[in-house]
């Protein structure tokens, strides 16, 4: 069997459409059009990328985008200070600080700062509860993406196993609350579990199995289960070719349904940005 490729640019480009709408009928009766500050600190070659296809996505919708580029050498304290000079601005309607931050910046902090409601990442510990709760508004990007692509194969998601392999903050973490809403059984892998030799037993019991680790080809394709979905969120620039953490040509012949690496989830995450923008803008404007 080979699998079916789950492209994420195609389903992101349904879910454009239907945004490209929704902010035009907000601007018909709010007078405005959503607007997106980034915060970039330093430069830095990957968000450069992450930041062109935010501008491109955003203008191709009808949302403003604004870039602030920030001295690498900028306090802690100036960035809250101009956060919440954003917090307070009407004309911003979400706002997301690019990573990776200088060593003097805490994430943590950063993203206490952004207001809630304008929390285009769904990074706010208020946004992440929410996550926990099944009531989200404003759920973590990449997260939701993963969430998407699982969702557009139609399988049911009640009782299904799925394992998640990584388990950070942007990832793994939230994406294993919102699959726990939906009813599906959840594990969490994560470097403890490699430790242990164990990551292989795990993966090959997952009906589900999305990796977000970040080394190249860690799922071995002899692990993956016949007929699983897999979500790759992995990339690893190896040899000058991006490449993700499974190993796709031998996963691909036992899955049902795989992610390419480029062009699966990465096209998404940006799409789910401009959603909660769009969502937020929503909310601000009690539409
Ligand atoms: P991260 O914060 O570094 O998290 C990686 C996770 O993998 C951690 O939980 C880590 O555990 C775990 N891990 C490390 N080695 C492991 C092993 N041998 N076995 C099992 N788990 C292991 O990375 P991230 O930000 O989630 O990103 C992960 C990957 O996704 C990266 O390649 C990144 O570029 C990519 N990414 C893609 C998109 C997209 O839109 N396509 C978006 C975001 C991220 P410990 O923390 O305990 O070490």
């Amino acid at each position: 069997m080979s699998a079916q490729l789950l492209e994420g640019k195609i389903i992101a480009a349904q879910i454009k459409q239907d945004l490209r709408q929704e902010v035009r009928s907000l601007k018909q009766k709010s007078g405005r059009s959503p607007r997106l500050v980034s915060i970039q600190i330093g430069e830095n070659p990957a968000s450069a990328v992450y930041i062109k296809s935010q501008k491109k996505t955003a203008q191709g919708l009808g949302i403003e985008y604004t870039l602030e580029t920030l001295e690498l050498d900028i306090s802690q304290k100036t960035l809250t200070r101009l956060i919440e000079g954003l917090n307070h601005d009407e004309t911003v309607s979400g706002i997301i600080v690019q990573l990776p931050l200088p060593k003097a910046i805490d994430h943590r902090l950063t993203m206490s700062s952004i207001a809630p409601e304008k929390d285009a990442e769904g990074m706010h510990p208020e946004n992440l509860g929410r996550v926990l709760l099944g009531n989200a508004k404003l759920a973590p990007c990449t997260a939701q993406a993963a969430m998407q692509l699982i969702e557009s194969t139609g399988i049911t998601l009640y009782g299904k196993e799925a394992v998640i392999v990584g388990h950070s903050e942007i990832v793994g973490k939230p994406l294993s609350m919102l699959l726990l809403n939906k009813f599906v059984t959840t594990t969490v892998c994560h470097i403890a579990t490699g430790e242990r030799g164990n990551l292989a037993e795990h993966v090959k019991r997952a009906e589900i199995l999305v990796v977000a680790v970040g080394k190249a080809e860690l799922v071995k394709g002899d692990w993956i289960k016949e007929g699983a979905i897999v979500i790759d969120v992995g990339i690893n620039r190896v040899e000058g070719k991006l490449v993700g953490d499974v190993e796709f040509e031998a996963a691909r012949e036992r899955a049902s349904f795989i992610t390419p690496v480029p062009g699966g989830v990465g096209p998404l995450t940006v799409t789910m940005l401009m959603r909660n923008v769009v969502e937020a803008f929503r909310m601000q404007e009690k539409l």
